[in-house]
């Protein structure tokens, strides 16, 4: 191959984008510019009881470390949620969720998304193998979420808003983040710099997050509900149940409020500090960049179709591990156990349900504290909802 390296970059880009993925970028390897952070919201216990992020941290910090022979990092994004859809953007989510039910966050409504972009990042590297025969290709999904998201800003995909996630300019931050490590020297291109932070004083999320999660570009997991309904094994403290309203699997109200994510979004209406007409032209025309409805929303990935948006409160809290396993297959939702999402359905139910359903729920919540069959993180949640609501 005799092509430049900036070359050889925008052929990389371009293999990565054939491959259907909504955006793609590169990056040289480098050690993380959030390791004071990263090391303070350790301490802290941030981090709740998701003892893996604690672990290996000098590998998480620096590529070069994890994966030996590295040089540069292939960043791709999978949207799984178009921008202004079903109120994305508007905060309108939680008023549609059906009586009864318990809502699950955008991402884990359709096909589980490790599959699809692992599977759609091998086929990558197959091709990049066929092309580059040699150097190493080597892929990784979710598996150090926050650095991931540092490297996707540095390759020129989006800025890191006040929530932590991803934002792209023209697409929101319904993504999911992939990549690939490679041998290959592969320099960001010119036209896809780093992309500026659009926040601005907007404080949207911070303000609309249910538990208090959020200060500036740090989110406490302990605190949060996307952590406390999928990742928190144990017992969820009472003072957070309420907080967690309808949300029985994920949480996404803070992606909800962001402007970003709203089919009108455009930083000048977005940051007040923009205001200027220079900012509303060149805002105005990266709006325009795209074309069709990829223009105004950007397309998600067909895979994620949504397959679900609730789930039946008292028939999650009567499943067993076999109406698990046959609801979710093929699911993400299979992260949580079945505790947890019984846990989860008793919170969601006490929190939503009235009159009849309320009394139904009150009774069969009296027989699980009851049954000594029961499995204990269910039992001890229906205890603590009794006492929650005076009934103990
Ligand atoms: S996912 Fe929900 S609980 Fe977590 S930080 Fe965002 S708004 Fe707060
Ligand atoms: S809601 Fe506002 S502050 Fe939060 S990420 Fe979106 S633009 Fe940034």
């Amino acid at each position: 191959m005799s092509d430049s390296p900036i070359e050889l970059s925008r052929r990389v880009i371009q293999l990565a984008l054939s491959r259907g993925f909504a955006d793609a970028g590169v990056t040289p390897v480098a050690p993380s510019a959030w390791a004071d952070e990263l090391r303070a919201w350790l301490a802290a216990g941030k981090h709740g009881s998701m003892a893996y992020l604690a672990a290996n941290v000098a590998e998480r910090l620096d590529p070069a470390r994890a994966i030996p022979g590295a040089r540069s990092l292939v960043l791709v994004a999978d949207q799984y949620w178009p921008r202004g859809r079903d109120g994305a953007g508007e905060h309108q989510d939680a008023d549609g969720v059906a009586t009864g039910h318990g809502n699950i966050a955008r991402y884990a409504r359709g096909r589980d998304y490790h599959e699809v972009v692992k599977r759609r990042l091998h086929e990558l590297c197959d091709a990049l193998r066929a092309e580059f025969p040699g150097e190493l290709f080597r892929a990784f999904v979710d598996t150090a979420p926050v650095l991931e998201r540092e490297h996707a800003a540095r390759a020129g995909l989006g800025w890191i808003g006040k929530h932590t996630l991803l934002i792209h300019s023209r697409r929101g931050s319904y993504f999911f983040l992939g990549g690939i490590a490679t041998s290959l020297e592969l320099p960001t291109i010119p036209e896809r710099g780093q992309e500026p932070d659009h926040c601005g004083t907007c404080t949207r999320c911070i303000d609309a997050c249910p538990t208090r999660a959020i200060t500036p570009h740090s989110v406490d997991a302990s605190r949060c509900i996307s952590y406390l309904t999928i990742e928190h094994r144990g017992l969820i403290e009472p003072e957070l149940h309420a907080t967690m309203g309808h949300w029985l699997y994920g949480c996404d109200v803070c992606q909800e409020v962001c402007p970003h994510n709203s089919a009108r979004a455009n930083h000048a209406q977005v940051n007040a500090a923009d205001r200027d007409d220079e900012a509303r032209a060149a805002n105005t025309a990266l709006n325009e960049r795209g074309s069709g409805e990829d223009r105004v929303t950007g397309s998600a990935c067909a895979e994620y179709r949504e397959a679900r948006r609730s789930l039946p409160l008292l028939e999650v809290l009567d499943w067993k591990a076999e109406d698990r396993s046959r609801v979710l297959s093929g699911s993400a939702m299979k992260r949580a156990t079945l505790a947890m999402l019984r846990r989860n359905a008793i919170i969601v139910a006490a929190n939503t349900f009235r009159d009849q359903d309320r009394v139904a729920l009150i009774a069969r919540l009296r027989e699980i504290t009851g049954d000594d069959g029961e499995d204990a993180l269910v039992r001890q949640t229906a205890r603590q909802t009794l006492e929650r609501i005076g009934l103990a």
